[in-house]
């Protein structure tokens, strides 16, 4: 038998993959797509993802950002600048990025079936059964859910999705442009997104409840930015929304399928690898039947305290735009403090407290 299925061989089922592979498991990664295959994703990686790559980020990285300009709703176009002492965010293809991921993990010795659908992952006994939609089946000690926003392990445990809609297509754009744009208030419950990578640049908007207007806000997206008209595709994120979850008995959800995008920047890309690292750790000890516990606890112990601060931060910036984007122009050191939370310098804790309540005495500070 298997030690461990990954279903998905994106940023999360690699990365779980590699370092399982590393410590002497035997990991199968099942896949529905062939590799590389195209992601739709801006493809920002932020600086504090480096150190949990593994050797040869730099043959695939474009490009490095270290300035971000904050756009609040305003029609002058009014906006902070934050520049960060090193690098903000790195660029890079997510065929690229993810196609070097996955390698890495085949490297560690995992091994690979692609083409493969998994319609369904049940216990069987002591172990868990996967199936395929070719009707193969696989049997394993632990199952990782890999398998990002749609995921249909996911859908077999619960129906809950908190999603947000995006658009986003890839422009060419000036050279020069050396910052990312992230625009707050403009669309409603939303923000959009500009992304350079060396003359081209991914742009988009998500939003936290789906309008039918979407097209017009990302229309007038483009216009106020003084960028061309070029078709946009949908996707989802699976936004982190005070989920508690992660595992269920011998399954361990990572990545989009755990929901663990931060809600106020739709950041994913981290959240998918650390997770998928501590879902790697958490499975060091395969004969307890407590795995899916530990990981609980490591997600709960690291990332889920930083994603709840995030959670309410988003609503205080979606509910008071213009208060709390008031708020970066008024004090430059919450954009500081912003920039290194994005970095990895910092956390949301150093800028809200130890408390969500720190949120709400940011807000009262400037309404008053
Ligand atoms: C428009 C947009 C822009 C974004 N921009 C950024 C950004 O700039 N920076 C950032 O950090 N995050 C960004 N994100 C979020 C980021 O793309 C995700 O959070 C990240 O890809 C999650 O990684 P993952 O491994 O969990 O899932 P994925 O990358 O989605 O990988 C899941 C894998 O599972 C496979 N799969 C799915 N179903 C099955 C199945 N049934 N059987 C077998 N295999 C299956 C898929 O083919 C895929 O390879 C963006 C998202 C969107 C939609």
């Amino acid at each position: 038998m298997i030690d461990v299925v990954v279903v998905g061989a994106g940023p999360a089922g690699s990365t779980a993959a590699r370092l399982l592979s590393e410590s002497g498991r035997e990991v199968l990664i099942l896949e529905k797509r062939r590799f590389p295959r195209p992601k739709l994703c801006a493809g920002g990686v932020t600086h504090k993802v480096i150190p949990l790559l593994p050797p040869g980020f730099e043959n695939v990285k474009l490009c490095s950002h270290s300035k971000a300009y904050i756009y609040y709703p305003d029609k002058g176009m009014a906006h902070v600048e934050v520049e960060a002492n090193g690098p903000l965010v790195h660029m890079v293809e997510r065929m690229d990025f993810d196609h070097y991921l996955l390698k890495a993990s085949l490297e560690a010795g995992a091994s690979l079936l692609e083409n493969r659908n998994v319609r369904s992952v049940y216990p069987w006994g002591e172990s868990m059964q996967v199936t395929a939609s070719n009707g193969e089946t696989f049997y394993a000690r632990y199952v990782v859910a890999a398998d990002g926003c749609n995921s249909v392990i996911r859908n077999q445990v619960s129906r809950y999705r908190p999603r947000v809609f995006s658009l986003e297509t890839t422009l060419k754009v000036n050279e020069e442009l050396d910052h990312v744009v992230l625009d707050f208030g403009w669309i409603p419950k939303g923000y959009g997104w500009i992304f350079p990578k060396n003359g081209r640049a991914s742009v988009g908007i998500g939003m936290l409840d789906y309008s039918p207007e979407i097209m017009r806000f990302y229309n007038d997206f483009l216009e106020r930015h003084d960028l061309p008209h070029v078709r946009p595709r949908g996707y989802f994120l699976p936004m982190y929304s005070l989920e508690n979850n992660f595992s269920r008995g011998k399954i361990l959800f990572v990545g989009d399928a755990a929901h663990l995008v931060d809600p106020v920047t739709g950041e994913g890309i981290y959240y998918a690898i650390k997770s998928g690292s501590l879902a790697a750790k958490a499975l060091n000890d395969l004969n307890d039947g407590k795995a899916g516990q530990r990981y609980n606890i490591l997600l709960k112990k690291t990332i889920v305290p930083e994603l709840r601060r995030a959670f309410f931060l988003s609503k205080m910036i979606y509910t008071f735009p213009t208060i709390s984007l008031n708020a970066f122009r008024i004090n430059p050191d919450i954009g500081k403090t912003y920039a290194d939370i994005i970095s990895g310098k910092s956390t949301h804790k150093d800028l809200l407290g130890p408390s969500i309540l720190g949120a709400w005495k940011i807000l009262k500070t400037i309404a008053h």
